[in-house]
């Protein structure tokens, strides 16, 4: 588990500046929702904080350690990402413990640590399957499983649901709920999904145009927009 925090990031790309001075800290085994209109940053604020991305300016801590200089590896950050390409000549299992390969740990530790975290998802009956043999909440499952296994200290979600349809989502949001109770692990998840942020967040931040314009409880954002943008995107009555 591990507290993160952002100060002053900004981010541009080219002459164009896209995050512009956003400063947030996470606590310990906080569930964290960006939200925001699509464009307004979020994914590439989430790719900074994974290390996936270079920072123009600011710094991303993690456990009070400023991480601008590690690798994503070095953060012990997993992401899970709307797109999750599976490797499709893979089983499931091959697939959840590829990365753990590529980090030399010896073979029967990887089957352990599989074995282990496909339990926790409900996927040790589909172990060797291919992902063509798999449901589409299945493979957002086994994309689960691939971060989960690292044992990382902080989750970061890019609209993992995004590409599911309205019945699945609604409950893989469940499993996902139910799985940050089980792992009490740091999770920073993104959506442009109301609904998904005011169910699910101990805390959103609301962006706009790479800023923040409110940060608090889903009911502290519903009761008490600060303005009519967060107003207008929470659907608060306000
Ligand atoms: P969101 O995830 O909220 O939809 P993004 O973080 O993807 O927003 O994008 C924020 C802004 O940065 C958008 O205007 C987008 O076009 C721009 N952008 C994102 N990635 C790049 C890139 N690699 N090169 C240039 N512009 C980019
Ligand atoms: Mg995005």
């Amino acid at each position: 588990m591990a507290t993160v925090e952002i100060d002053n990031l900004h981010k541009s790309y080219g002459a164009l500046q896209v995050v512009h001075g956003v400063s947030m800290s996470f606590q310990d085994g906080e569930f964290i929702i960006l939200v925001g209109p699509s464009g307004c940053g979020k994914s590439t604020l989430l790719r900074m904080i994974a290390g996936l991305e270079e920072i123009t300016a600011g710094t991303v801590s993690i456990d009070g350690t400023v991480v601008n200089n590690l690798s994503p590896k070095e953060r012990n950050i997993a992401m899970v990402f709307q797109n999750y390409a599976l490797y499709p000549q893979m089983t499931v299992a091959q697939n959840m413990g590829f990365s753990l390969e590529l980090s030399k740990i010896p073979k029967a530790q990887i089957t352990a640590m599989v074995k282990e975290t496909a339990e926790i998802l409900g996927l040790t009956p589909l172990l060797d399957r291919k992902p063509s043999q798999l449901s589409g909440g299945q493979r957002q499952r086994v994309a689960m499983g691939r971060a989960i296994v690292r044992d990382p200290e902080v989750f970061l979600f890019d609209e993992p649901l995004s590409n599911l349809d309205a019945n699945l989502r609604v409950k893989m949001r469940a499993e996902i709920k139910a799985l940050h109770q089980r792992l009490g692990s740091t999770i920073v998840y993104v959506t442009h999904d109301q609904v998904e942020a005011m169910t699910m967040a101990d805390r959103i931040v609301v962006l706009r145009a790479g800023r923040v314009e409110q940060i608090g409880t889903p009911l502290e954002l519903y009761d008490n927009p600060q303005n009519m943008f967060v107003a207008g995107f929470l659907g608060s009555p306000a």
